[in-house]
């Protein structure tokens, strides 16, 4: 899932301070598990921002819509078309769903109502941890399925660093992250010692192949076999 969290409300009213008729628009899915941007938190922004404008002595008119997805066409026509009578889009999808919107209203200003972090997961209530990179390149199955690049401070392919601290990761308590986070490689030790597979780390990684990541510029998948 896509990782997000709300920018803070003083930001967000900078924004749309020039627009009386605004559309708040979710995103029902991977922003809904982390609790910033499905429905209930488009009301809870419209409310908030309601609030604000009539604190300020102003009226703002705003409307509210959440899809399940708005990086994919089909949903978020339902977000196009409640767009029509607006001044701007205040979305709370990630940084996809907002571009993808701000292509289909070339004529409605659009703005992202959340800063977009990471692909992770939910650990548990309240808590999101990051977990992969989109390396393009997947290395999971030499590293008994954690990712030494997105859970490694370092992103050592050949691990550990020798820096942990009663497992924890030293960056990370350098950094004073709360809660601390555990030191990958030393994670990626125990996983493949109860597997029984530890020779897998006899083998010295060679340098990655990073051209498949980002630091070529944007990526595409074009699959010919699901071409109209
Ligand atoms: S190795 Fe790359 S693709 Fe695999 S989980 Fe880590 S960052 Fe993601
Ligand atoms: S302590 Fe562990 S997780 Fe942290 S940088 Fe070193 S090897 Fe990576």
């Amino acid at each position: 899932m896509i990782v997000g969290v709300r920018k803070p409300l003083a930001e967000i009213q900078k924004m749309v301070e020039r627009y009386d008729r605004l559309l708040v628009a979710g995103c029902d899915t991977c922003v809904a598990e982390c609790v910033s941007g499905g429905r209930k938190e488009v009301a809870e922004l419209a409310a908030a921002l309601t609030m604000a404008r009539r604190l300020a002595g102003k009226e703002v008119e705003i409307r509210e819509v959440s899809v399940d997805r708005q990086c994919i066409h089909e949903f978020l026509l339902d977000v196009v078309d409640a767009a029509e009578p607006v001044q701007a889009v205040l979305s709370i999808a990630c940084g996809a769903g907002v571009q993808a919107l701000a292509a289909h209203l070339p004529e409605i200003p659009i703005f992202p109502g959340l800063n977009t972090l990471f692909i992770g997961e939910t650990v548990e209530r309240g808590l999101w941890l990051e977990n992969c990179r989109g390396c393009g390149d997947c290395l999971l199955g030499l590293t008994g399925g954690i990712c030494p690049i997105s859970r490694c401070a370092k992103s050592l392919l050949n691990g550990p660093c020798g820096g942990a601290r009663d497992g924890m990761c030293e960056i990370n308590l350098a950094r004073e992250i709360i809660p601390p986070l555990p030191c990958a490689w030393q994670q990626i030790y125990t996983r493949l010692a109860d597997l029984g597979e530890l020779d897998r780390l006899l083998t010295i990684a060679p340098p990655k192949d990073w051209s498949q990541g980002d630091a070529g510029g944007p990526r595409r998948v074009r699959r010919e076999d699901q071409m109209p």
